[in-house]
């Protein structure tokens, strides 16, 4: 692939452009130049190099609708001539803001109330934090303050955002996590701590350690537990067969809140609108983003249950005002872009589509790897899958740390192909836009392959 870095673009990319989880010297010292993006249709995208392509992570699970939809962007534009602001504080608003917000409400599932509008997955983690701390001081429990999460789940990168991700590089040098921010274990049968544990055991063994965490702290002290449906950047972890009816079910005997964070699994990346509904999660709250709009616009969401909106409105009528809110809730640019996907997602059919292709895709990836050596476990649910790479996965000694998938995602690269190695251990992730086909999906799959063969 061809990439001009000496050039005047690059070197103000350089010199002025501070960019997200990026190694800061070497990006400056142009040791390490990204891709600088400038076109993109269906699952390709396409370089100012004129190379192009196929986004297999969907430009970090954004992507659901694919690229180049005029229908969004003309939505987009449309609205930014007619009425491009107006603030939604006390009640104002904005067209496509209510249209979507129906809409989203709508897909829902039935015990679902209202949904907040803000901007990123973060800020929208931020808000259910705030809403499950205000939803426990109206029912006269101040104390019901601390957060459960899991190591290795990713929730954002603020500061209470960033105290529930549970991944060591979110913290360290940066005083998180925040007080009363606890994590609990890993749901990874893989990894789980004595190789001779079945699987049921080891279910029994997660359990106990989240109750265990209950009892030390103290229930009445606990507000609530957030997790993704299924674990997005920790590596792409289904969680194991029965863990969300238990984990629910201890939850519920003390009166803690559940957050499903949908932020990658929202709208469709399961097969099914939703991973709560996928996995059978009731929750309080559900966080969404990226495939609101297909990150055609910032927009994330915070849903509420009834349980917890009817709290936070009684509360209003006792002491007025939530004084909770963002000057860009319910952008009417971005909500315009959001009604436009899940308009074009239904009119697609790119929800079945997803169902359909999701096994498809891990049977593919599965082929790919064949029986190599280093392969521990290839892994996902709808279209989500990862493939785990080890040293020996018999004795699952690992790889110096992250020595090879980053390799590897560099070598389906120059084969064309957008994979990612995932943050935490050897693991080359995929998570392609819904409306992927199945000859797509292959030259995913035969780009592994060949790179798989070629760094290991
Ligand atoms: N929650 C999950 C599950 C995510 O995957 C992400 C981002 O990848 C976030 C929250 C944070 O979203 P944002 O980067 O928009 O703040």
């Amino acid at each position: 692939l061809n990439q001009h870095i000496n050039d005047e673009l690059a070197a103000w990319d350089r010199d002025n452009l501070m960019h997200p989880t990026t190694h800061v010297a070497n990006h400056a010292r142009g040791d390490a130049p990204g891709r600088i993006m400038t076109g993109g249709d269906g699952v390709y995208v396409t370089d100012r190099d004129g190379n192009r392509m196929l986004d297999g992570f969907a430009a970090l699970y954004c992507v659901n609708a694919g690229y180049g939809r005029t229908e969004i962007a003309d939505a987009m534009s449309k609205q930014a001539h007619e009425m491009a602001y107006f603030h939604s504080y006390a009640g104002h608003g904005n067209e496509p803001a209510i249209r979507l917000a129906k809409m989203v409400m709508d897909r829902a599932p039935d015990h679902m109330a209202r949904v907040y509008f803000g901007l990123s997955g973060s800020d929208a983690n931020e808000s259910n934090v705030k809403y499950a701390w205000h939803y426990h001081i109206l029912r006269g429990q101040p104390e019901k303050k601390k957060i459960i999460s899991r190591w290795r789940g990713y929730h954002g990168s603020g500061l209470v955002s960033g105290s529930l991700t549970g991944l060591e590089g979110y913290h360290a040098r940066f005083h998180l996590p925040l007080p009363g921010f606890l994590h609990t274990e890993t749901p990874h049968y893989l990894h789980r701590p004595d190789m001779d544990m079945s699987e049921a055991d080891y279910l029994d063994h997660l359990i106990t350690a989240l109750e265990t965490m209950i009892e030390r702290e103290g229930p009445d002290t606990i507000a609530a537990f957030i997790g993704e449906p299924i674990m997005g950047t920790g590596g792409i972890i289904p969680p194991p067969e029965g863990y969300w009816a238990r984990v629910q079910e201890v939850l519920n005997r003390h009166h803690i809140l559940l957050i499903a964070d949908e932020v990658v699994t929202g709208f469709g990346r399961m097969g099914q609108m939703f991973g709560s509904t996928y996995y059978g999660l009731k929750p309080d709250f559900m966080t969404i983003a990226k495939g609101l709009t297909s990150a055609y616009a910032p927009l994330s969401g915070s849903i509420l249950s009834d349980r917890v909106f009817n709290v936070l409105s009684e509360g209003s009528d006792d002491h007025g005002v939530l004084c909770h809110g963002w000057t860009y809730s319910a952008h009417p640019v971005s909500a315009a872009a959001g009604v436009a996907n899940l308009t074009l997602i239904d009119d697609l059919g790119l929800v079945a589509q997803a169902g359909e292709n999701g096994p498809y895709l891990k049977k593919r990836l599965q082929e790919a790897v064949g029986d190599h050596p280093n392969v521990a476990e290839v892994r996902g649910d709808g279209l989500l899958a990862a493939v785990e790479l080890m040293k020996n996965p018999a004795t699952r000694t690992l790889f110096p740390t992250m020595s090879v998938a980053p390799k590897v995602a560099e070598a389906m690269l120059r084969r064309g192909v957008i994979s990612r190695a995932m943050p935490e251990g050897d693991i080359m992730g995929f998570a392609p836009p819904l409306s992927i086909t199945r000859d797509e999906i292959d030259i995913i799959a035969d780009a592994l392959r060949d790179a798989l063969h070629e760094v290991l």
